[in-house]
């Protein structure tokens, strides 16, 4: 077996050789342990008939893990300068596509049905750039893609915030938009040290399997999402006036917003934070039909 690219001294030396510095903007914070990269390869379940897609794969020290575990690795890195180093370090590994392309830019369905023809099924594995972890999530998920789950590292803040049940301080609309789409699960957190540079906040890593069926009942879903959005726009305003002040119309509505709380068995005193995603379903399904 090759040498791993992902240990300090290794790593240094492909940096050292090429003269690269990383980029704070582009969230260039390179893995230096290979435990925590053979465990994120694990949760992802990966078989040898498997794609797995990866989003920056830096020098290429978890895509150098994903191409002996998958069939193949396909990965989008937006740093022109990376490409030549991935191509040296990754030689050995004839089974890695490296797309250069702002993975948000990217049309992923057209990548797919281009690079995983003979695939049994897809998974995206990432260490994400951080000032980018939402928009890649929410693009991944809501493009409706053919994939089975993603395992990610991010910022820990945001994996507590994803994976936060009803009643948390963590609990908030982007808990409700991606466990819409899919069972999260919080895997572990990963101290700064394993990183080069060490990024100044702490990290985790999650699982997201995406869901066959939504697990509620929702008419209109761009309207579930607002009602959602609106619950939660202070965090401390109770649903009832987060509905009045966000939703269009509120104002002219507010009786009818009240009555329909009280129908629902939502007090309209709560905070939108003790809703389940069954009560936001129930409730933005009866304001739909109020309201339009
Ligand atoms: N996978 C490598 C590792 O674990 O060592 C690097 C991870 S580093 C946290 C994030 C990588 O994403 C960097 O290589 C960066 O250049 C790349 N990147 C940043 N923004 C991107 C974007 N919009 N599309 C694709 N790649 C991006």
């Amino acid at each position: 077996m090759n040498k791993d690219i992902a240990t300090p001294g290794r790593t240094r030396e492909i940096l050292e050789k090429y003269g690269f510095s990383f980029k704070k903007s582009l969230g260039q914070n390179f893995l230096i342990d290979t435990n925590i990269l053979r465990k994120i390869v694990d949760v992802a379940e990966l078989s040898d008939d498997t794609g797995a897609i990866e989003i920056g794969p830096g020098i290429g020290a978890l895509t150098e893990q994903l191409a002996r575990r998958a069939k193949k690795v396909v990965a989008f890195e937006i740093d022109k300068r990376l490409l030549p180093i991935l191509e040296d370090a990754l030689s050995p590994y004839r089974n890695v596509r490296i797309i250069h392309q702002d993975v948000l830019k990217a049309d992923i369905h057209r990548v797919i049905a281009e690079e995983f023809v003979d695939v049994a099924d897809i998974m995206v594995v990432a260490n994400l750039p951080y000032y980018v972890t939402t928009p890649i999530i929410m693009k991944l998920l809501t493009d409706n893609l053919p994939i089975r789950g993603i395992v990610v590292m991010l910022q820990k803040e945001v994996a507590d915030r994803i994976s936060a049940q009803p009643g948390t301080k963590d609990y908030g609309s982007l808990s409700i938009a991606i466990q819409y789409y899919t069972e999260a699960e919080k895997i572990m957190t990963v101290p700064r040290t394993v990183f080069m540079p060490q990024p100044n906040v702490d990290s985790a890593v999650i699982r997201l399997m995406k869901r066959k069926q939504p697990p509620v009942d929702v008419d209109d879903e761009s309207f579930f999402f607002q009602v959602v959005r609106a619950s939660f726009a202070q965090r401390r305003k109770t649903i009832l006036n987060n509905l009045i002040s966000n939703l269009p119309n509120g104002k002219a509505m507010k009786e009818k917003i009240e009555r329909i709380l009280t129908e629902k068995g939502i007090d309209p005193r709560r905070r939108g934070e003790t809703l389940t995603m069954e009560e936001f379903a129930a409730l933005s399904n009866a304001l739909r039909e109020a309201m339009h």
